[in-house]
């Protein structure tokens, strides 16, 4: 018996010849003559209606089925004569694999996203889920799909580090088992925050390469843009500047942009009715918009000229807050803007500084609704700047011995930036909270599932 999916059912023209469907109920309603069962497989975001006509074993089966059933079902696929759907299915064998009785969680009407959060087990079978998770998974192969279809190695950085340099403070450690109190690895070990400076190492050896792949940060924000799991792609370009680095950093969020609008319309259709009235719309008009570009001291100067009441006022020097990210790009650029060359005070030891010596090669990439989607840079290439800035933030150099390594031998400038891939599925969907893109979040106090 090979269960055809509902996706290929849907899209597929009537036929004699019978199939298998499976799914989960999501309603029924039952007739004098016969039934009707709307089916989910999770392929599609579509039902699928199923009838059995009174009288039929079909008929009888479906005594006492209820929402959230998990049934299998034989029959032919016919032209529907209803509105809003092409086809249906006349049912002549029905099995309940799985009955589900009346304390199932989801019944038809609209569950609050907070509900949903606490069955996270159940929540992928919502029409609301289903669609963010399959967008989600068309964006992860675009990924790919972008970065090897321009000769990008995909590198697989690791996910326990000892370098603690880039994100102190914000790493969770990795401890095994005690062993009278030795450390597994010789020292103390981290989930990483960044594959950035081992994408550098392989940058410098095959050129261009991307990391994706999950990264850890245990910073208390209980925002609706962290996570303390998330997954980062991270490319980096060898012999390369700030600039490519920009430009790739629009290529790509163009392309992702364009991928969902050509895979997921349906997805897309759904989540735009009952969640964010103009995602689709973002996403045609990032498409085919050419970002703007600011220097950090124009954003500031824009910041400054706002006559905005800020929660945090802004000046030169600070870092731009989440409401000043969306008031550059939201009200000053009305679009995705790329702000390059960040005061370095403000920027990590890696940037490459700038001639002015106050400021870096720094570019981050702000977005419509939801600020920071891209932070990037091109790196400090030369040693003896790379040993001073390193010496100034007080890093301990012997531990980074190998990155200064990368000026000795053969240094190059080059460049890449890092983007939170959960950060792309919020954009593309426009859930406005980052716990309802991942199918486990986690978040400080939250780890259920
Ligand atoms: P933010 O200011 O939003 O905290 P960041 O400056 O800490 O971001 P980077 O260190 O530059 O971010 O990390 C690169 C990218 O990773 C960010 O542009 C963002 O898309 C994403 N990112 C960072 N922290 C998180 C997080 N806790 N959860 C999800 N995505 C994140
Ligand atoms: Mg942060």
């Amino acid at each position: 018996m090979k269960r055809r999916r509902i996706r290929d059912v849907l899209a597929a023209p009537p036929s004699d010849t019978p199939i298998t469907v499976c799914g989960w109920v999501r309603t029924k309603r039952t007739a004098k003559r016969f039934a009707f069962l709307a089916i989910n497989d999770g392929s599609s975001q579509d039902t699928l209606q199923l009838i059995a006509d009174a009288g039929t074993p079909a008929f009888a089966a479906l005594d006492g089925v209820l929402t959230g059933a998990a049934v299998r079902a034989r029959g032919v696929v016919k032209a529907s004569p209803g509105a809003g759907q092409r086809v249906e299915m006349q049912i002549d064998a029905l099995d309940v694999l799985g009955p589900a009785p009346a304390d199932y969680p989801l019944q038809k009407k609209g569950h609050t996203l907070e509900f949903l959060r606490d069955i996270g087990h159940l929540r992928p079978r919502t029409n609301t889920f289903g669609a963010v998770f399959r967008v989600r998974n068309v964006l992860a192969a675009a990924v790919h799909e972008f970065f090897q279809g321009r000769g990008f190695v995909w590198a697989h950085t690791p996910i326990i580090t000892g370098s603690d340099c880039e994100g102190a403070g914000e790493m969770f450690r990795v401890a095994a088992p005690a062993a009278g109190g030795a450390e597994f690895f010789g020292r103390p070990a981290h989930l990483t925050v960044s594959g950035q400076l081992e994408a550098e190492f392989m940058a410098m050896a095959l050129g261009d390469v991307y990391t994706f792949g999950p990264t850890f940060r245990a910073e208390n924000s209980n925002t609706s843009r962290h996570l303390s799991e998330f997954w980062m792609i991270e490319p980096e370009m060898a012999f390369a500047d700030l600039d490519d680095d920009a430009a790739l950093a629009e290529d790509f969020l163009k392309a992702m942009c364009r991928t969902a609008l050509e895979r997921c319309g349906a997805e897309l259709a759904f989540l735009e009715k009952h969640y964010d009235a103009a995602s689709s719309g973002a996403l045609r008009d990032l498409a085919e918009s050419t970002f703007a570009r600011l220097s950090y001291t124009e954003a500031a100067d824009a910041l400054q000229k706002a006559g905005v009441d800020f929660e945090i006022p802004h000046a030169w020097g600070q870092e731009l807050a989440s409401e000043h990210e969306r008031y550059l790009t939201e009200q000053v650029c009305g679009g995705p803007v790329i702000v390059t060359d960040y005061p370095r005070a403000i920027k990590p030891f890696y940037m490459r500084v700038n001639d002015d010596g106050e400021t870096v090669a720094a570019m981050d990439v702000l977005a419509p609704r939801i600020g920071e989607i891209v932070g990037g840079s091109q790196r400090e290439e030369r040693l003896p700047v790379l040993e001073r800035r390193m010496d100034e933030l007080g890093l301990d150099r012997s531990e980074l011995a190998w990155y200064c390594d990368l000026r000795r031998y053969g240094s190059a400038e080059h460049a890449g930036f890092g983007l939170g891939f959960e950060r792309l599925v919020q954009f593309v969907t426009g859930m406005a909270n980052i716990r309802d893109v991942i199918p486990c979040p986690r978040a400080p106090g939250t780890i259920d599932f």
